[in-house]
């Protein structure tokens, strides 16, 4: 980094607001995935005007900026890979304001998911989409990779609450989008442009969220199933039965062994497990719908039904999914945990073909993940010192993508493509949707400096 562009961010910044120590660049190479690279400097803004300044200096000077929240993408979108400053938002971390008559919240970018719950609770009030990384990762982050999780099939991801953004473009102006009314149709929908744009088009600075009224009562539930086919088809006549659950998980029986040798769980070693969550606003209305779920899983021969009678208990239903990710994560030296998507019917479909696939490549593949909206997460386990199985491995995820595609699916339901699947954008999206897409990252970035090579959008190398 020159002396005189270090000088020029300071100005902008402010001393305490930069640093080039390599601690500090070491930490920024890296996200959630395996993808490494460092960058020139970093920066940490405190205000709208501060990421203007860096961004109009950046893009007069052609350097890359790569916005950053907490860094627990799983596919390198904040990975700096071409160097360049990262703009980390943690520093803009407040909840500006919390309006229960107009039911929104207003936040900065770098508030954590969990802090805006915990601020909402008191109000009875909380923000749905509810990502496994919600303790640590930050609403930016959430706005730019649209997350979801547990409750996507009742509640929808985060794209569903975005009402407005304040957003930097890589020009320096800053820009509105949308309104805080509960509905517009006025103009283009910006807003969910920049939702799920992995930080391409601009930098988020506030975000204004809708918000619900939290639900007071729950019920859960678990079936086994000897034959994934039953699994299957128990999760499809659910979702056609009337009731919405607010949450359907499932565990594959890879799943289920390896949490069985790493813990002292016990689970039955059958093809699937489903886990089933109702809610609701009185205890009724969430048992009323329970029943429904319970006599779908009795009618699909299933091993095994248990209902929870108290919270206890429902946490004791719990625990064999929520230890899944972390009991996977330590059993080989690597992992890549990925999340295709397919519709609901085609669910057993995709298990059964991801066994296949870990068969092929003699490969320990382990699947989890959110029946109730056809999201998976297969967590193939590999040593990632043996270049031999690297290379299965590459193989098996290509095969995977291919798979999901040809079950009417995506490649990411949750985690977004960045760096990790940009080379399969177009198995999903035919040239004329990439050509749009590109067109649309040089309107807004014509000097491709904010967040370059990711998404498949880079048209630098061509
Ligand atoms: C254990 C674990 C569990 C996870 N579970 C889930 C899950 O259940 N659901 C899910 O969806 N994801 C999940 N993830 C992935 C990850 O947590 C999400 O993608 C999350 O939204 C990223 O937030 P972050 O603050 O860490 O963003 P980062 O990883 O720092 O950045 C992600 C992307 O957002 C961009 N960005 C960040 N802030 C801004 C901003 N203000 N303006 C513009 N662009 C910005 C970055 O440039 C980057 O492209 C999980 C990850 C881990 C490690």
């Amino acid at each position: 980094m020159e002396e005189r562009i270090k000088q020029a961010l300071i100005n902008i910044v402010g001393e305490t607001n930069y640093t080039d120590n390599l601690i500090d660049l070491v930490s920024y190479s890296y996200d959630g995935s395996q993808h490494r690279h460092r960058p020139f400097c970093a920066v940490w803004p405190e205000t709208a005007d501060h990421v203007s300044g860096v961004l109009k200096l950046a893009n007069t000077e052609k350097i890359a900026v790569i916005p950053r929240g907490a860094g627990t993408g799983l596919s390198g979108m904040a990975v700096p890979v071409r160097g360049g400053i990262v703009l980390d938002l943690c520093r803009m971390n407040r909840i500006l304001k919390i309006s229960i008559e107009d039911r929104l919240a207003v936040v900065e970018p770098g508030v954590v998911y969990a802090d805006l719950e915990k601020a909402l609770a008191p109000h009875g009030f909380f923000f749905p989409p509810d990502p496994a990384s919600g303790k640590v990762s930050t609403l930016g982050g959430n706005v730019a990779t649209n997350a979801g999780g547990l409750k996507g099939a009742k509640y929808g991801t985060t794209r569903d609450y975005v009402l407005s953004l304040q957003v930097v473009l890589p020009d320096g102006r800053i820009m509105r989008t949308g309104s805080k009314a509960m509905k517009s149709v006025s103009g283009y929908d910006l807003t969910r442009l920049f939702v799920g744009s992995e930080g391409t088009l601009g930098v988020v600075t506030e975000i204004t969220l809708k918000i619900n009224p939290k639900p007071s009562a729950s019920s859960t539930s678990l079936a086994t199933f000897d034959k994934l086919d039953d699994a299957g088809r128990a999760v499809s006549r659910i979702m056609i039965s009337g009731i919405v659950p607010s949450a359907l998980e499932i565990l594959g029986r890879h799943t289920l062994s390896a949490i069985n040798q790493n813990t002292d769980l016990n689970l039955p070693e059958v093809d699937a497990m489903l886990l089933a969550e109702t809610d609701g606003y009185t205890q009724e209305e969430a048992d009323f719908q329970m029943r429904r779920i319970i006599d779908v899983f009795r009618n699909n021969h299933p091993r095994q039904v248990q209902l929870a009678k108290n919270d206890r208990e429902a946490g004791d239903l719990w625990l064999a999914r929520k230890s899944a990710y972390g009991v996977l994560a330590r059993i080989k030296s690597h992992f890549v945990l990925e999340d295709v998507t397919v519709p609901m019917a085609n669910i057993a479909e995709l298990l059964k073909g991801i066994e296949a696939i870990g068969e092929r490549y003699n490969l320990q593949i382990a699947t989890f993940g959110h029946a109730g909206d056809g999201n998976l997460h297969p967590q193939i386990l590999y040593d990632g010192y043996d270049s031999e199985e690297v290379k299965r491995v590459e193989a098996a995820c290509r095969d995977l993508f291919e798979l999901a595609i040809a079950l009417e699916g995506t490649l990411t339901g949750e985690h977004g493509i960045g760096l990790s699947k940009a080379q399969y954008m177009t198995l999903e999206h035919d040239p004329v949707a990439m050509d749009v897409m590109r067109s649309i990252k040089k309107i807004f970035d014509p000097h491709d400096i904010l967040n370059p090579g990711k998404m498949g959008l880079d048209t630098q190398d061509e």
